[in-house]
């Protein structure tokens, strides 16, 4: 299965149904949602509107905004947290598998992990497993956030916890590998890809095979994992000579070669 991260587009002044919609004419078979108001007032409507169009949702991208305050004993922190509870319930009840969300944004560091995220985490991780979803955690560029994803992972084994790669976090250099390391660690729990290129100076989103990424090695790595989801592109938007239509064609065509080479394994 060949998937497409929703809201990384490349046009992102076209509105959510027409986006999927091509998404869908471009061939691809299902998207991953965001899950916040960016773009789109009434978000929640997104599984109706992608099964609609005949496009399975492979998971929902947490919003990434309040991400660092989830560490934090305050009322910000809380919110983050009452937020991903909320989360897995939605995903239940849209028979949604998974979501996705980051342990931190940006180059700040992290507070250090205390009793008030660790409870959290563990309410998050009990709720998950009454309900059938899992959570995967995504390796970020800034090393300090990889850090924490594998502590979290290492603290925390239940099977609905696991970690979705980002081939492009894990090839900016200054992620000093972290992201790559984490793959190799806690590989065997994962569940979700994003898949895009860079040349390592940052994190660009621009197609496979137009970055210094070794595709055929890390396709070989992720099915040597047993990795069983979809092959998921997360796209940015650096081709503006391209239309829509032209951009996700390619995106295709890219995307298939990287399900081919897991294929070939
Ligand atoms: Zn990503």
């Amino acid at each position: 299965m060949i998937c497409y991260a929703g809201d990384w587009y490349g046009c992102k002044e076209v509105p959510f149904e027409e986006r999927y919609r091509l998404i869908k004419q471009a061939g691809f078979d299902g998207v991953y949602a965001w899950w916040n108001e960016e773009g789109m007032d009434d978000y929640r409507a997104q599984p109706e509107m992608i099964r609609g169009l005949g496009l399975y949702i492979e998971n929902i991208h947490a919003e990434t905004g309040g991400s660092n305050y989830f560490w934090e004993d305050t009322a910000d922190g809380a919110a983050t947290f009452k937020y991903y509870l909320d989360l897995i319930g939605e995903c239940a009840e849209a028979e949604i598998p998974l979501f996705v969300i980051h342990m931190g944004i940006g180059a700040g560091c992290l507070p250090p992990v205390s009793d008030v995220s660790v409870t959290r985490l563990r309410s998050m991780i009990d709720k998950a497993e009454r309900s059938g979803v899992n959570i995967a955690i995504e390796n970020q560029c800034a090393p300090d956030k990889n850090e924490r994803a594998m502590e979290i992972l290492e603290m925390f084994g239940s099977q609905r916890l696991g970690m979705c790669y980002d081939s492009g976090h894990g090839n900016v250099l200054h992620s000093n590998g972290t992201g790559r390391k984490m793959l190799k660690r806690f590989g065997h729990r994962l569940t979700a890809l994003h898949l895009h290129d860079n040349d390592g100076s940052g994190d660009r989103h621009r197609l496979p095979f137009d970055g210094s990424i070794d595709w055929p090695t890390l396709m070989r790595q992720i099915e040597e994992l047993g990795y069983k989801g979809p092959t998921t592109l997360e796209m940015g938007g650096e081709y503006p000579d391209l239309t829509a239509e032209e951009f996700l064609g390619i995106a295709f065509e890219r995307a298939k070669k990287l399900d081919d080479l897991r294929k070939r394994q």
